[in-house]
């Protein structure tokens, strides 16, 4: 998708704070933390939102939420965290590239 800014981040046309990339996925700080530690884990494959995903993508899906408390324990997040997934207009989406926002840690610094 060439006009999403999720691509252009994963393609490195748009730069962003790394927290994590393999073969499949891509995991970097929000711009806007509404945590101290905020950040989101994409998958490099283009999918609009959660309500776009089929089954076909259901290996995927699994590892994006299998690598929510490893990378959340990487950025400090001991005790825990929250995941929040914006589905739809009408679900808070503004990004329209599938992520899983991770954060905790108390109010993010101002
Ligand atoms: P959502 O409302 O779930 O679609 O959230 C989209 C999130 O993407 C918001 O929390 C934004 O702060 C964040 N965001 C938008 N542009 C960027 C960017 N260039 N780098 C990092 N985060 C971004
Ligand atoms: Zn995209």
């Amino acid at each position: 998708m060439s006009d999403c800014i999720f691509c252009k981040i994963i393609a490195g046309e748009i730069p962003s704070q790394k927290v994590y990339e393999d073969e499949d996925v891509y995991a970097f700080h929000d711009i806007h933390p509404f945590a101290r530690v905020h950040f989101m884990i994409i998958p490099r494959l283009h999918i609009a939102s959660l309500a776009d995903a089929t089954p076909e993508h259901r290996e995927l899906l699994g590892k994006i939420m299998l690598l929510a408390p490893k990378l959340a324990k990487e950025q400090g997040l001991d005790s825990g965290f929250k995941t929040l997934v914006n589905t739809g207009k009408g679900g808070g989406q503004e990004v329209f590239h599938l992520h899983v926002h991770v954060f905790g840690g108390g109010p993010a610094a101002k």
